[in-house]
């Protein structure tokens, strides 16, 4: 029997750990676990390798729970360990056994799919154990069993052993500061959390599985049961296989599998695959965006090696893609550093480029192969590509070859597509090219109509950050201009050069304009007198299109917007000379007369935009009503 000293510089590194280095308390059966599938996973490579002769079998990993004893056990039948590599890989702390293979081994096995790297992680295990042994057999023939003990303290014990089989078998004795452990729902969560997808089947406790009925079975015949090991994890989950060996069903059926309680479908997924000049593989999927979408639920998740890591991908996966969900597993993102660290490094940032590459290829494929299932799936996916258009400047060049614009009557058009339907007749004098753009249907109904009247196109642009979107389009495009369709008299909003004669003279104008101006709210409303059609409407209240945008953009917080202060309720009261109603208002001569007229037809034109209300609404049903009589 040995004993010596844990061979660290720090007197007692054991209190750092405990404290300092995992946040996460929890963790301490990943690291184990992740240990015994790396001395699995070396088995097999080394059986591989013809370094170990003989059937190695079906190695699995079991965890046992003893509540009586306050024990858990994490056993494996992978490579062990003699004597000198449990002074060499344990004792020695930082000193990764892991590494070491993976340097070794490097020229002969291709992805090994080995975990360990730093060193540490075993010694997770005492911030949850007040004492852990060891035993284990290494596979190298002649070898002898040894145990290993340790209670936190620098010092270990080290002595040979009688166990048979090669493997190792981790006894941790739980302090009763970490008793929930020892809960076997506490075991089923964290197996859940950090182990579903592992490589190597990992066995808690047994479950009873129904035999199959025989053909010739009676009707109440009751199935045989036979008790069969309860493996918690699937250990070749869909990103680790070729997208070629998977159907449709197989990658919505892994969707289920990582989100059990998600009961909508996902739209399509992205596989991903790349070996150079990083390692990363996964899937992402479009998820379908109901209003109830939680976005802290169900969020991609990141895993190293099939290990689960975090949900949390900020600085990793593009802001605009965090909506989606899947997995992602690379061994080649640096997560131990700081997040702000992590968006500065040129590996992770090579990382985001590649995603939003990918993600951009498969919407193109997505159009080009079949059109009409893209367009009926926009409303869903047209918030996270705006998004992606506004953040993303590569993913923006590439947006031409996907991007929609929807009309109000459901036809879809990409931006070059609008531009040659439109062009011929919603060009201005100015041979600007104005796309009008509604942004809900029935609010500016009667707006839209006109435009359609005048055979105009009208897209029903509706998604929050549309402001922002157009401001973008009209920077990057030339010659076009985007007009809310309720922004002004609709030929107004494409000027074309035939000027409308005026029923009223220039000096009738100028009488007039005090008139009506003296009757409404000042500050509030502009007042423009414009020669339309005498069909048109009288009154019209219309925000022009600037005023309007910059509340918008400053309502979903946009760059520059910042202390702007804000914005006051500014309309226009544009009055239609040309109609006979407005005629009547001038020669009328009694004053009460006249400013009924006015205020009722200030009123109807408040109702059609939908800004009369209250007090204001009362009073113009009254006055209504006097009017019928
Ligand atoms: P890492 O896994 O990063 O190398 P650990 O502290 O988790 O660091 O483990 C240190 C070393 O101890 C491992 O690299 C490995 O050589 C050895 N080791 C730990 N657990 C086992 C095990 N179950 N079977 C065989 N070797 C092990
Ligand atoms: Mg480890």
């Amino acid at each position: 029997m040995a004993t010596g000293n844990i061979n660290v510089t720090a007197e007692n590194i054991f209190p750092i750990i405990k404290k300092f280095l995992y946040s996460d308390h929890e963790i301490f059966l990943r690291e184990l676990i992740s240990n015994a599938t790396d001395a699995t996973l070396k088995l097999k490579h080394l059986s591989t390798l013809g370094e170990i002769k003989g059937d190695i079998g079906n190695p699995i990993i079991e965890i046992k729970v003893d509540k009586e004893k306050k024990e858990i056990r994490i056993i494996d039948q992978g490579v062990g360990m003699t004597g000198e590599e449990v002074e060499k890989y344990i004792n020695q702390v930082a000193f990764s056994g892991a590494e070491e293979f993976v340097e070794k081994y490097k020229d002969k096995v291709e992805d090994s799919g080995i975990i360990g790297h730093f060193g540490l992680g075993f010694y997770s295990s005492f911030m949850v154990a007040s004492k852990v042994e060891i035993f284990t057999k290494s596979f190298a023939e002649g070898s002898k069993a040894v145990r290993w003990e340790c209670d936190g303290s620098p010092k270990y014990t080290l002595e040979e052993t009688d166990r048979t089989e090669r493997g190792t078998e981790i006894v941790l004795h739980i302090d009763d500061d970490s008793l929930e452990f020892l809960e076997e729902s506490k075991i089923n969560e964290l197996l859940n959390k950090y182990n579903k997808f592992m490589p190597i089947p990992i066995k808690f406790g047994t479950r009873e599985e129904n035999l199959p009925l025989p053909e010739d079975a009676a009707e109440d015949a009751k199935p045989e049961t036979i008790t069969v090991d309860n493996i918690v994890n699937n250990p070749t989950p869909a990103w680790t296989k070729s997208p070629s060996d998977l159907t449709d069903e197989d990658y919505k059926s892994f969707y289920r599998e990582l989100y059990p309680m998600q009961f909508e479908e996902p739209l399509f997924n992205i596989h991903l695959n790349v070996d150079y000049p990083f390692n990363l593989t996964g899937i992402l999927y479009f998820p379908k965006l109901s209003k109830s979408v939680d976005p802290t639920k169900d969020k991609i998740q990141l895993y190293q090696n099939q290990v689960f890591v975090t949900d949390n991908v900020e600085g990793i996966v593009p802001d605009f893609l965090q909506m989606l969900r899947g997995v992602i597993d690379s061994p080649d993102i640096p997560l131990n550093v700081s997040r702000s660290y992590l968006q500065a490094d040129g590996a992770v940032k090579k990382i985001a480029s590649y995603i939003t590459r990918k993600v951009a290829d498969k919407l193109i494929s997505l159009f080009k192969n079949d059109r009409k299932a893209f367009e009926e799936k926009w409303d869903d996916i047209k918030v996270i590509i705006e998004y992606g258009m506004l953040s993303e400047e590569k993913f923006f060049e590439k947006s031409d070859k996907f991007a929609l614009y929807p009309t109000v009557d459901k036809e879809y058009f990409t931006f070059e597509e609008l531009l040659e339907e439109i062009k011929p007749s919603q060009t201005d004098k100015d041979n600007k090219t104005v796309i009008l753009y509604a942004s809900d249907v029935k609010s500016q109904h009667s707006y839209i109509d006109a435009a359609k009247e005048k055979g105009y196109q009208v897209l029903l642009l509706d998604s929050p950050i549309v402001s922002h979107l157009i401001q973008k389009l009209e920077g990057s495009k030339e010659n076009i201009q985007f007009t809310r369709v309720d922004g002004d008299h609709i030929d107004n909003l494409i000027k074309k050069d035939e000027e409308q004669i005026s029923k009223l003279s220039d000096e009738e104008k100028e009488t007039l304009k005090p008139i009506i101006e003296g009757a409404i709210p000042k500050e509030t409303y502009t007042v423009q007198l414009e020669a339309m059609d005498s069909n048109a409407n009288p009154f019209m209240i219309t925000q022009p299109e600037f005023m309007r945008r910059m509340k918008e953009m400053q309502a979903t917080g946009g760059g520059g917007m910042m202390g702007m202060g804000n914005f006051p309720e500014m309309y226009n009261l544009v009055v239609n000379t040309n109609n006979e109603l407005v005629g009547e208002i001038l020669n009328t001569k009694t004053k009460k007369k006249q400013e009924r007229l006015i205020q009722q037809a200030f009123d109807l034109a408040k109702l059609s935009q939908g800004l009369l209300h209250g007090e204001e609404l009362t009073k113009f049903i009254k006055r209504s009503f006097q009017m019928v009589k």
